[in-house]
């Protein structure tokens, strides 16, 4: 992601945007705080009575246990759900924009990993769930915030699979997520009055980090469970109404397989993924949106959407505010391998959101993060890290974030040959000179759920990732990025996954080095280049 506070990474016009973060509250939660009990040996007591070491023999495939609310994310304890893996989501709805209310069903089709005779999902309260079947039969389900726990007729066993159907209705909103330092979910784009009728451009659209999809779905909302999407969308197109325009269009990640208009009115729109996907990398859009194809880059076809009118149609102009995806793919390929999808896109909404979000082959922009070629190139750069490559848990934030920021860096270097990347990354210790304490306060490596995209996780982590290369030199440094994206690709990480590669290429033992850089509180001194 790319939040208003970095939208210009290109020191510059940095230092005056960073100056009024007033970020990094020292109220952040420590993980030690999140931790549960440590491990207690068992007691004298229990050693001298022979007949409580020697339970009854119990054989472990007949215990079947409630799935916990949670898959045990340091941050977000309560993210996600443990026990099973979700392979696909099948959502039907029925957007109705003058009510603001959605309708329908979402299918999980999962896998599960434990014995459960129960399990959750994630869904904000406000959608209000009607039925639950599991497998075709009627379950029994309760609420409790934004968890729904149902509890099927029969078992789960492990490894079986299963389909759960849920039928919600409800007006969709923000994502309900406790230290959320960012507020992710539903949004409308409303008219100030009934009687506005030139809203041209109202419209819906979603997104979120660390999470957005469980304010309009039910969804194990974890990034390290990826799954297939179906999104099958209706609306019912009401000429009377001006926001409900017949020429607006819905648009979310993946390819649309098919659309058709009802005699009644209602429009329905099919789009399937081909790739997994975290649930908070899924973006949606219903309004005024026109497509643009580019021409194929390759073995990626570029299709990007706009918010439209008023945005001016040059938007689609390649060039027109300076960005340029050919060079971008071809850098990219060049240092990190192979672009992992086959489809990209931009979808700008006519509003200044003060960011944009690497959603899954499709980023979403504010209009104002869109005209900073520097976005462009960030969340581009995501569709390898933090999207093809996963993290497996929220403390992992400068896996995506500093890897993004630093590649912004590594762009310049690879198309302007007057570029010192040096030079510029010593501009950015500079930066933060009279704000040293944004670097120094927040170490990227474990930043704390408040502080998930503070300066330190962006500019600290780009830093990291300079420093390493000047210890290793550059052949080495590059062949590390290459093969961690080779190994790590289409899989959940850790910061371990990436030492242990790099330190494999390198053949070094950099424990030292990343412990100072990532965990540290205070920034190490950027060592000086050889060159
Ligand atoms: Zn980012």
């Amino acid at each position: 992601m790319s939040t208003g506070k970095y939208l210009t990474p290109i020191v510059g016009g940095l230092l005056s945007s960073l100056l009024v973060l007033g970020c990094g509250e020292e109220t952040r939660t420590s993980p030690d705080e999140t931790q549960t009990t440590p491990y207690s040996p068992p007691s004298e007591q229990l050693e001298e009575d022979p007949a409580a070491l020697t339970p009854e023999p119990t054989d472990a495939s007949s215990i079947f246990l409630a799935g916990s609310k949670g898959v045990g994310d340091p941050y977000f304890p309560n993210l996600g759900n443990g026990g099973y893996d979700v392979t696909r989501y099948l959502i039907q709805v029925t957007w109705t924009p003058s009510s603001l209310t959605l309708r329908g069903s979402t299918t999980i089709e999962a896998e599960t990993t434990d014995n459960l005779s129960s399990f959750n999902v994630d869904l904000n309260p406000n959608m209000h769930v009607s039925s639950v079947t599991v497998n075709g039969d009627a379950a029994d389900f309760t609420r409790e915030s934004s968890e729904i726990i149902v509890k099927p007729v029969s078992n789960l066993p492990a490894g079986s699979e299963f389909q759960a159907r849920f039928t919600y209705n409800g007006e969709p909103g923000m994502s309900l997520l406790e230290n959320a330092p960012f507020d992710g979910g539903w949004f409308n784009q409303l008219s100030d009055t009934a009687e506005d009728f030139s809203c041209s451009s109202c419209g819906t659209y979603v997104y979120g980090e660390p999470s957005s999809s469980m304010a309009w779905h039910p969804v194990n909302d974890h990034p390290s469970d990826r799954a297939q999407f179906r999104i099958e969308m209706s609306v019912k197109m009401d000429p009377s109404q001006l926001w409900n325009n017949p020429d607006w269009e819905f648009v979310t990640n993946g390819f649309l397989i098919d659309k058709r208009k009802a005699e009644n009115g209602m429009t329905t729109w099919i789009y399937e993924t081909k790739y997994p996907r975290a649930p908070y990398l899924t973006t949606l859009a219903f309004g005024s949106f026109v497509e643009f194809e580019e021409a194929n880059l390759g073995d990626v076809q570029l299709r990007h959407w706009a918010q439209s009118p008023p945005l001016p149609v040059d938007i689609f102009e390649v060039d027109f505010f300076g960005f340029d995806y050919r060079s971008m793919f071809e850098v990219f390929t060049d240092l990190f391998g192979p672009y992992p999808f086959d489809t990209y896109g931009y979808l700008v909404i006519n509003e200044d959101l003060g960011l944009a979000l690497e959603t899954q082959t499709l980023s979403i922009f504010g209009y104002d993060a869109f005209q900073q070629p520097g976005v462009h190139v960030h969340e581009l750069a995501h569709q390898w890290f933090g999207n093809h490559i996963t993290l497996d848990n929220w403390s992992e934030i400068w896996l995506n974030e500093g890897f993004a920021t630093y590649s912004q860096f590594l762009y310049e270097e690879a198309v302007n040959p007057d570029y010192d990347i040096y030079y510029a990354m010593r501009n950015v210790v500079s930066a933060f000179e009279d704000e040293e304490q944004l670097l120094n306060k927040v170490p990227p490596g474990d930043p704390g759920p408040e502080d998930l995209f503070s300066a330190s996780v962006y500019f600290r982590g780009a830093l990291t990732l300079h420093a390493l290369r000047i210890e290793i030199g550059d052949e080495v440094f590059f062949a590390s990025l290459r093969k961690y994206v080779e190994d790590f690709g289409g899989k959940n990480v850790t910061t371990s996954d990436f030492i242990e590669t790099v330190e494999g290429v390198s053949g070094e033992d950099l424990e030292d080095f990343f412990n100072r850089w990532l965990y540290d509180l205070e920034m190490p001194t950027l060592p000086l280049a050889s060159n």
